[in-house]
């Protein structure tokens, strides 16, 4: 292992989309030729440590047993336990899963926290399921995890279509089955639960809160004004929406958005609230009343200050960074940008908050959770939003300061850093044996 390894191309996922995997291998080899990473840590992070699939039965509200297959990914836990949300999706596969793993490395490792990167998912579609459905689904898989998953081993959160009822499931199954002798102990094995079953305040909202970090700081650097500036938003669930209620306060307007089911646009603002308020009853943007319908190519030519894509991974190809017409993305989605993409987004002079930054405010309130939970405290809501900010602000900075002393892109800053201290970890201990 002298040699740098070259990046290998995987194929494409069943979307149609590319392999997410291939991009997080890409965004790895960049980096690691920038920070001089040794090839065999390289090669050691290329591939997760631990690859878990699972099919179970659940039985469904008619009566019926239904087949569901569930993964865990675990990729790196040389700086503390695997860390990483639970996704519910139909597109759910291996290598997204894996992809996503190991940016929970990166990005626990980019902010310093004691954390390594896991990631886990169930291959379905949960707006199609009762919620005694996803109860069962999700004490079903839970189990089957089993002492896969652990309060000092590996600890799940919420991702895309799950939320913090589904962690307080996830837990009560692990609590009754696994830790049955120390169950308060056990009640940090996930994080993002609800505040009233141990959930830390601001843990819901801290992923959108820290891109809004991002963005004032961004504005900050560059002497632009937020205030009547205008953004856009593609997915309106945790991430899009907390993010666009936040922003809102700065005086930016919110004009366009979108999800699963389609597109809007109304030039003079929408009330991200309203929009929040609307989602939350009907399950989607579409149909909003202030506004109207756009098509997925009209609101990726929709000019703005900012884009938040906060939706799936690799939304954002060649054509539409082709069409993008704003100053700044800030990727409060894992992995929305393909490679091909960026250097197209650099050539129109587009700014590009990197992921493991840009939407790193949900895993470090989780830590606070986790630690909330570990020393039995409650911290008031002012103590998180604070703690946040400040780590959000000093690990800003340091990418900041990285990509102008290095003279390279945001993302393999942060990668850098990341990849600086997993790597040092890697030599102090050695591989066993
Ligand atoms: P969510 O389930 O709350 O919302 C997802 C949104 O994406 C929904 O509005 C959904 O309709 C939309 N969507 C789904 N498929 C789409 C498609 N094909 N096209 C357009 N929109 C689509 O999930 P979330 O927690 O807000 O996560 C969103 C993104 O943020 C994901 O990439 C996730 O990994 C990332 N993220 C989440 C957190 C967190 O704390 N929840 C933390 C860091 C990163």
């Amino acid at each position: 292992m002298t040699e740098m390894p070259r990046t290998i191309t995987l194929p494409p996922m069943a979307s149609g989309k590319p392999n997410p995997y291939s991009v997080a291998l890409e965004q790895l080899d960049r980096a690691a030729k920038v920070c001089g990473l040794s090839p065999a840590i390289r090669e050691i992070l290329s591939q997760p440590k631990n690859e878990i699939i699972t099919n179970f039965p659940v039985r469904m509200d008619n009566g019926e047993y239904k087949m569901f297959k569930g993964y865990r990914v675990q990729h790196s836990n040389i700086l503390g336990p695997y860390k990483g949300g639970i996704r519910y999706h139909e597109d759910v596969a291996l290598d997204e899963v894996k992809a996503l793993a190991s940016w929970m490395t990166y990005k626990c490792a980019l902010h310093d926290i004691p954390f390594g990167g896991g990631k886990g998912g169930i291959k379905f579609t949960p707006r199609q399921h009762s919620q005694a459905e996803l109860e069962r689904i999700t004490r079903r898989f839970t189990h089957a995890l089993g002492s896969n998953i652990g309060p000092e081993y590996d600890i799940p959160a919420p991702d895309v279509g799950t939320n913090g009822q589904i962690m307080v499931w996830m837990m009560d199954t692990y609590m009754n089955v696994v830790g049955f002798m120390d169950k308060n102990a056990n009640r940090r094995v996930v994080t993002g639960k609800t505040v009233a079953s141990g959930g830390s305040l601001g843990r819901e909202s801290a992923t959108g809160q820290g891109v809004v970090h991002c963005i004032v700081e961004w504005a900050r650097d560059r002497r632009f004004d937020l205030n009547g500036s205008t953004f856009t938003v593609q997915g309106f669930g945790n991430v899009g929406s907390n993010a666009a209620k936040i922003l809102a306060r700065t005086g930016a307007s919110l004009i366009a958005a979108g999800d699963w089911k389609g597109y809007i646009l109304n030039g003079d603002g929408i009330n991200a609230y309203k929009l929040a308020d609307y989602v939350g009853k009907t399950g989607s943007v579409v149909g909003y009343p202030s506004s109207r319908p756009i098509t997925r190519d009209e609101f990726f030519a929709t000019p703005a200050d900012v884009f938040i894509p906060a939706a799936l991974e690799l939304e954002i190809g060649v054509a539409e960074a082709k069409a993008l017409n704003v100053r700044l993305i800030v990727e409060g989605a894992n992995g929305p940008t393909e490679t091909a993409a960026e250097p197209i987004l650099r050539e129109k002079n587009i700014d590009l908050i990197p992921d493991i930054l840009a939407n790193s405010g949900g895993v470090v309130v989780s830590y606070y959770e986790w630690l909330q939970n570990k020393r039995s405290e409650r911290w008031d809501l002012e103590e998180v939003e604070e703690r946040l900010a400040k780590r959000m602000k000093r690990t800003y900075l340091q990418v900041s300061e990285y990509a102008a002393a290095k003279k390279c892109e945001w993302r393999v800053a942060a990668m850098c850093i990341a990849l600086d201290r997993v790597g040092k970890a890697y030599a102090e201990r050695g591989i066993f044996p």
